[in-house]
Order: C-alpha cells, then structure tokens, then sequence
C-alpha cells in the first residue's frame, strides 16, 4: 500500500497545489503508508525538466519527505502499451478516427453528460476501419459501454459517475494521462489516491479501468481546490502563490490558516489533525 503526489511539470505549485501535496502526505504519513512522488510529465510539449525540479525542491522545502526514487510518466511507456494491449485483447477497446471538431459537433451520447463520446467509431465495421486508416491513425477508446462507476472517497462519501469511451492513447501515439495514472498507481501499489477536487470527475472512470485491469481500486480522497477571490482557480497571476514569491514559513502560516491548525510543519501537522475532518469547502485566497 501507498499513497502519493503526483504534479504535472507545466508549471510551480501554487498555495493550492502546495495545500494538496501536504494533504497527500498527511493521508498517507497518518495510517502509516509508504509516500510517493511521481512525475506526470507525459504532455511532452507543455512538461520541463526545470519545473520538475523545482517542484520537487518546493515540496522539500516545505519539510516534506517521500519513500524511494521519484517515478517520471515519460519513462514508462512499456507499461502503458502493454496495458492497452491488454484491454485489447479483452475487447474492451475501439478504434476512433474522429476529429476534436466532430466530436464537439456530434450529437452528445444519449446517456451520457454533455461533451461525452457520441459513439460515433464505437461500431464501426472492419472494412470501415481499414477506409478510415487509410486517412488518419486512430485514437484508442475505452469501450465503456454507457456504464456508471461507483467510487468510495474518504471525504465525499461513495459517488457515482458515468464511464465515457475515453481516449487512452491519441492518434499520435501519445499515451492518455487516463490510462497512465490507472497503470501507474497499479504498478505502484498505490491504494490511497489524494489529489485536488478537479479531479473528482474523472475518477469513477478510472477506478472502473482499474477493475478491468485487474487491479484492486485505489481510496480516493479528493481534497477542496483552492480560489481567487472571483471564485476562480487559484493562478499564478493572483499574486504571490508560489514559492518564487513566497517564503516556506509565509506558505505554511497561509495553508496551515486555511486547515485551522497551528501546526507550521508536517510533523505537527500530523499530530494534530486528522485529514478525513478538513473542510470540504473549497479555499478561498486572499491576499
Ligand atoms: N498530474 C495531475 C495534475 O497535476 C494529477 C493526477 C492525479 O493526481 O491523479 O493535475
């Protein structure tokens, strides 16, 4: 068992990402797990390996430790590929030559929430396909066949979601962030899985993944975001967010305010709250 963090390089952590990655830490330094950090860096165009390091030199300012070497999504592609061949050969995946736009275009799935697949390749025949190839590689989709999934998360309770035909590897050959993480915390033994609310949306589907894959299904706890004043995402250009501007000691007075605690580092932290109490309010920032 483990718990873990798990950043995209695109960027610094700002107050929000920080508040999550202690978070993280704290669910799993508090039933005693194992803590890991793995680097998501599979969108090849937006990650750097200067944010990447100062990511990680942020979360170690911050007093934060983790157990063995820092995992990076682009050296793992084996993995990925030989879990999509899985799921293919389970028949639970299709080929999809549709655009972005005819997506957007379509009429939505009839079950499904707005801006999910339409369904539009999930039947198509062979000898279509082999047309199709012809003009343009396909993605690959989950075949999810209009399910719903019900996850168990420790601060919302169970919640059930819709399972779309998601994309888990792009027409260029790239990887999805979707089937990553699934194989990933898999592969990782990773059975505790923090992170921001944002992400709440996506997990039903990708604890159902998980199943399919075989592998037991992660807790999942998903911690409140943090917002701007107008109730927006909190972001860099809302002022002095991230360590580049902030100190650590000024980073942990405003996350350690928002939790209520007068712990001011992960040691005290620990011994003063239980994560499962925290406000499932999102935080508001003001400066
Ligand atoms: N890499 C994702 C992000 O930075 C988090 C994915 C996850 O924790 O499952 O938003």
């Amino acid at each position: 068992m483990a718990g873990r963090f798990a950043p995209s390089p695109s960027g610094d952590l700002h107050l929000g990402n920080l508040r999550t990655a202690i978070l993280a830490w704290l669910f799993a330094r508090a039933d005693g797990r194992p803590f890991l950090l793995r680097v998501e860096d599979l969108d090849r165009q937006r990650s750097r390996a200067e944010f990447e390091a100062s990511q990680l030199a942020d979360l170690a300012a911050l007093g934060l430790d983790w157990d063995g070497p820092v995992v990076r999504q682009s050296e793992r592609d084996p993995l990925y590929a030989a879990a999509l061949e899985r799921l293919t050969a389970a028949g639970l995946t299709f080929e999809c030559f549709c655009t972005r736009r005819e997506i957007a275009e379509a009429v939505s799935a009839p079950h499904g929430p707005p801006g999910s697949y339409p369904g539009t390749c999930r039947d198509l025949t062979e000898s279509e396909r082999e047309a199709r190839r012809a003009e343009r590689s396909p993605a690959i989709r989950l075949r999810a066949r209009e399910r719903t999934w019900t996850i168990r998360d420790e601060l919302h309770g169970e919640i059930e979601g819709h399972v779309d035909d998601l994309v888990l590897r792009r027409g260029d050959g790239a990887h999805a962030y979707n089937l990553a993480v699934v194989v990933d915390d898999a592969d990782q033994d990773v059975d505790q899985v923090v992170r921001g609310d944002d992400l709440l949306d996506a997990a039903p589907a990708q604890a159902y993944l998980t199943h399919e894959l075989g592998a037991p299904e992660p807790a999942y706890a998903h911690v409140p975001l943090a917002l701007n004043a107008d109730g927006r995402r909190l972001a860099k250009r809302d002022g002095d967010v991230t360590l580049r501007d902030l100190s650590p000691e000024h980073a942990w007075d405003l996350i350690g305010t928002s939790l209520g605690v007068a712990a001011r580092s992960p040691e005290a932290l620990l011994a003063e709250l239980d994560p499962r109490e925290i406000s499932r309010e999102p935080w508001i920032v003001t400066f």
